[in-house]
């Protein structure tokens, strides 16, 4: 027999920043010069105090369950960060660590969500987002924000938004996949708006520490008095730390929201692995220069990145604020054809690219926003100088 998957898998559309990752290993593997853009991890090593503490953890025998929801250390360390950057006063029993911060959404979403709740989402969004909601039974209410407000929701889209499903907004700044921020005063205004509508907020804050010269990051639980009691905040230590591999994010939440997850993860998960979540203490706790060298080297690569989109004619990007991603129109090479092809979507564009260049990048459709290409900068100076030079190329021909 032929098994049957689920309906609620069957409709599931599987990640394209993965899909897109694996194809670009693929053809390196077969031996092909692969100019890889498409997944957002820092290529960087995770800092060396850090993987000491994961070895000193396994020689002291942190190699067994913890507590489901996480380690009481690492929860302490969460809530003194918050504490410390915000001025946030939260209780470690509101802080459920979870499996990495795409784990953490999840369980947000099983535990708030019933079939038919509305979950707004302004796109061009993280290609996630809208599949997780998706599992629930509850439906993404996709809102398209425009290049010129710096793909940013205002308060009137979301206002025209908001029905009586509506349950929860989800927001993320800095953005990916178009690397815009929000201010205090725009955050202001659409937590306003939450409050007249009795809605929750899932705030995405994980690329938080990734923000360039010239702006400035607000926690949305600060921008109004009050807040934290309809705010969920998402957050990890992957792309902070150069940590993607060890699965470390968390959430800051309702005390009954954190309780449910907790139960949930317990029945699910266990728990998130011990070694690193001792590891994750070690990097919220220990020195933190090598998040500023880190963000020193983004900050070259997003310079170069805005610098060549701006010099290729047709291309253009709104400006980056934070995290390391731009996310390309592409639309006046649409419907154009590249020698004797027509290309028509910005997946036909993304694989041709691939194909006839070398270059991985990812298509706007995953993003909810046809006519763009995301590239992730989390790569090398070098890398990015042949990327663009082969989009260049590309985009002539
Ligand atoms: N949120 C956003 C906006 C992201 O870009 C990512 C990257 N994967 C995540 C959450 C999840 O990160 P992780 O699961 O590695 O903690
Ligand atoms: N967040 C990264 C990206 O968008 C990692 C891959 C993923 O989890 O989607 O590329």
């Amino acid at each position: 027999m032929t098994p049957v998957i689920s309906r609620i898998v069957q409709a599931l559309e599987p990640s394209a920043t993965m899909a897109m990752a694996a194809k670009a290993k693929e053809l390196k593997a077969a031996g092909r010069t692969v100019y890889d853009l498409s997944l957002g991890e820092p290529d960087f090593t995770t800092p060396q105090h850090i993987c000491q503490a994961a070895l000193e953890a396994m020689e002291a025998g942190h190699t067994h369950y913890t507590v489901a929801s996480g380690i009481p250390e690492l929860k302490q360390a969460v809530v003194d960060q918050y504490q410390a950057r915000h001025g946030l006063q939260f209780d470690p029993a509101q802080v459920v660590v979870a499996n990495g911060a795409k784990h953490a959404l999840h369980n947000v979403f099983t535990v708030l969500l019933n079939p038919g709740d509305e979950v707004v989402i302004p796109a061009p969004y993280w290609v996630s987002y809208a599949e997780l909601v998706k599992l629930t039974g509850a439906v993404p209410a996709i809102v398209q924000t425009r290049q010129e407000d710096d793909f940013k929701l205002t308060p009137e889209q979301f206002r025209a938004a908001v029905t009586d499903k509506t349950k929860m907004l989800l927001l993320c700044s800095p953005s990916n996949p178009t690397g815009s921020m929000y201010s205090p005063e725009e955050l202001g205004a659409l937590a306003d708006l939450a409050v007249e509508h009795d809605l929750l907020v899932v705030s995405d804050e994980i690329y938080e520490r990734l923000v360039y010269p010239g702006h400035t990051f607000a926690s949305f639980a600060t921008v109004r008095p009050g807040l934290a009691e309809r705010t969920i905040l998402v957050h990890g230590v992957s792309k902070t730390y150069a940590m993607t591999g060890w699965r470390i994010g968390w959430t800051i939440s309702p005390a009954n929201v954190a309780k449910a997850m907790g139960g949930l993860q317990s029945q699910e998960t266990s728990n998130p692995c011990s070694i690193s979540q001792f590891a994750a203490v070690a990097a919220l706790t220990g020195p933190q220069d090598c998040v500023d060298l880190m963000l020193a080297e983004f900050t070259k690569r997003r310079d170069l990145v805005t610098r060549r989109i701006a010099e290729i004619p047709g291309l253009s990007c709104a400006e980056m604020g934070g995290a390391f991603y731009a996310f390309i129109n592409i639309s006046e090479h649409l419907g154009r054809s590249y020698n004797g092809v027509r290309i028509d979507n910005s997946t036909q564009w993304c694989l041709e690219l691939l194909d006839r260049q070398n270059v991985a990048t990812v298509m706007g459709s995953a993003f909810g926003a046809e006519g763009y290409a995301r590239v992730s900068f989390a790569t090398s100076m070098e890398n990015l100088e042949v990327s663009f030079a082969r989009i260049e190329q590309f985009v002539a021909q």
